[in-house]
């Protein structure tokens, strides 16, 4: 994205900023002093046409139902949530290792005593 291909659309609308509006604003009000920018700027501003279909594109198709997946989406997403796991599995594993190194020598001290006695 090459920053030199922005145009100066219009300027605030607010008198006391003026600030000029690029052709790549992000926003729908003014950065500068936080001025709402009217509806006839917004539409004059690229960014802000897209991301408003973007969204309403993003609305429309979020309610999908999930047989619309391809079967890659869903591998994806099984291999996510397995990595996720992975993760907290891996931080759950550092703060209970000594639980575990606990329960597996309780579990070997119980077998042992539980073979002296019955003997
Ligand atoms: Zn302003």
């Amino acid at each position: 994205m090459a920053k030199a291909s922005a145009e100066v659309i219009t300027h605030c609308p607010n008198s006391k900023c003026g600030k000029p509006i690029y052709s790549d604003h992000l926003y729908s009000w003014c950065i500068e002093c936080g001025e709402p920018l009217p509806d006839n700027i917004q539409a004059q501003i690229p960014r802000l046409q897209e991301s408003r279909e973007g969204a309403a594109s993003v609305t429309s198709s979020q309610p999908a139902p999930p047989e619309r997946l391809s079967s890659r989406e869903l591998l994806e997403r099984l291999v996510r949530l397995q990595e996720q796991q992975n993760e907290s599995l891996e931080a759950i594993r550092k703060h209970t290792g000594c639980v575990y190194a606990w329960l597996i020598f309780s579990v070997i001290l119980g077998t042992l005593v539980f073979l002296i006695v019955r003997h």
